[in-house]
This record gives C-alpha cells, structure tokens and sequence, in this order.
C-alpha cells in the first residue's frame, strides 16, 4: 500500500488529528475544490486511515459553507472505502441524553442550496437512499459501544438542518412531533455524497444538549455554543476510543449492498 492511499477516512473534530503517529500530511485540491484542511494519514488499529477536520482544525467554517464534494472526493481519490464521521447532536427527545451515542440509520433533510450530488451535469443517476447508513458498520460499531458500557442508541433519525443558527421553540417541537429523534447541520450532504462514491458510511452523533429545551421542564434549557463545545469535549475521550475499537473490529471485507450503490441507478448510457 502506498503512503498515501487510506482504506477508512474519518471525519470529525480537529482533536482526532492526533489518534495518529508520524501521519503523511496531504493537503491538495480536486476538481470540487478544497477539502475543509489538510489530510492526515497513517496507521491506526493496524488499518490505513484518513483523518478530516470538517470544519477545518480551527474550526473555521460554517455547516453550510463546508465544501462536502471535495471532501468525499478527497477521501474517495485515496481509495477509503469506508467513512466514519463523527457529529455533534441536539436530541429531540426526553430519553436521548447529553453525553449518549447513537448510530444514525435515517435522516431528513430540511437543509438547501448545498451541492449535494456528483451527478448534476451530462448524464442522470439516481442513487437509493432507502437506507443510507451502512448496516454492517453500524452493528459493528453498536456492539464496541456495547462492549465499553456506554449509553448509546444502536439507530436514530437525524434532521439535517441548514444552520448556522440554532432552532426555534416551534420548530424543535415540530421535528420532534414528526418522531425525529436528533438534530444537526452536517449530516446532508455528507452521507449521500459518500453513498454516491459506494462508500460504507458511518453516522455517529454524540449528543450534547436539547435543542430548544424540552416542553413543561424548566430544569432543560436551550442550547447554545458553549455548552454544545462543553459536552463535546467530555465525550471526546469516548468517541474516540469507540473510533478505534470500530476500525479494529470491522472486517476487512464489506458485507452489505454500498459497494453496488451504481448498479441500476443510471438512466444516461454512457
Ligand atoms: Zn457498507
């Protein structure tokens, strides 16, 4: 394998930068653009991985700003054939409590005016996304959550939001109606990029804080900034290790349909 190809890219927070010793540092445009900073790659868990900073290692750039077609097209061009991304959650319900984990299984998608597909020009492709979350990453990385004793959810729905402001009191009730169980700004249109690269996708959201603050309880406020950073940091140490324990225990072979994601979606021959 050469130095600069990955088998797994991880996206998430500037702190995951430093899982890995002695990384290759590549920082180069492709023909979306830039990617949200430069990649750090090497070895962890014995596994060639890619690391991201989705809003770059400053934390710079905003959920709807973040260039999400050069970021897949980076980690695609060093050939990951799985994504693991990590994402900050404001939970939608009483029993999806700060500090839990959860593994996305479905999403919706209230964002707009992002680039969200790879197919917008000469031909017409038409990906599934019945289930965009990969199945077998996601039983692997609930039964390491499973193994550290962690609170964690094995499946929720996340409503991607545009952002960068926070929900009102009436929306946040309103997508909890609708049985959204979470809610965050990055998942669209990361997952579905991905997907249209056939690669495995893992969606983990680390919950930290009740978006609008929950009906009738005076002791649940809103969110704001610093406590989402606060929650965050606390879990990091978590998430982390729940990162490495999934790239130590997923098989090395893919068992689930990401890998055909193409197949019968086309309806240009090329
Ligand atoms: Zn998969």
């Amino acid at each position: 394998m050469k130095n600069m190809d990955a088998e797994i890219g991880v996206i998430g927070g500037s702190g995951f930068y430093s899982m890995i010793k002695k990384p290759v540092i590549m920082h180069d445009s492709n023909a979306y653009g830039e990617p949200s900073d430069s990649i750090a790659i090497g070895s962890l868990e014995n596994r060639k991985v890619a690391f991201l900073a989705r809003h770059s290692k400053n934390h710079t750039i905003p959920p709807h700003k973040v260039n999400y077609r050069a970021n897949i097209e980076a980690l695609s061009n060093l050939g990951a054939k799985r994504i693991i991304a990590t994402n900050a959650v404001g939970s939608l319900r009483e029993d999806y409590m700060p500090g839990d984990i959860l593994f996305f299984d479905q999403f919706v998608n209230m964002t707009h005016g992002r680039n969200d597909t790879f197919f917008d020009e000469d031909y017409v492709v038409h990906v599934s996304s019945a289930d965009p979350y990969c199945e077998q990453m996601r039983k692997t990385a609930s039964s390491v959550a499973k193994s550290m004793k962690i609170r964690y959810h094995d499946s929720g729905t996340v409503v991607v939001v545009n952002g960068p402001r926070f929900s009102t009191r009436a929306e946040s009730k309103y997508y909890g109606a609708q049985g959204f169980d979470v809610i965050n700004m990055t998942q669209y249109p990361e997952v579905m990029l991905a997907r249209e690269k056939q690669i495995c996708y893992l969606g983990i959201g680390i919950v930290t804080d009740y978006d609008a603050g929950i009906e009738g309880r005076k002791d649940i406020g809103k969110v704001n900034s610093k406590d989402v950073e606060a929650t965050f940091a606390n879990s990091m140490a978590t998430v982390k290790a729940l990162v490495a324990g999934t790239i130590r225990e997923l098989p090395q072979k893919r068992a689930c349909s990401c890998g055909s994601a193409l197949e019968n979606a086309a309806l240009t021959k090329k």
